[in-house]
């Protein structure tokens, strides 16, 4: 991901940081943008696409 993000109410660049992220009652880090200075967290849209498909490819092979 070269993209890079800013936070639009800091004008902070945001940095790449692993959160943990619970969807399905599968709890997982992520990778997510945070915020330095306020420490908001933003998931990128392509992370929480795959982690979603990734959690429903889990339950399914249960
Ligand atoms: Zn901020």
């Amino acid at each position: 991901m070269a993209v890079e993000w800013y936070h639009f109410k800091c004008q902070e660049r945001m940095v790449e940081e692993n959160v943990e992220m619970t969807y399905l009652e599968v709890t997982s880090p992520v990778e997510a943008l945070k915020c330095p200075k306020c420490g908001a967290v933003y998931l990128t849209e392509e992370t929480v696409t795959q982690k979603v498909n990734n959690a429903e490819e889990m339950l399914e092979y249960k």
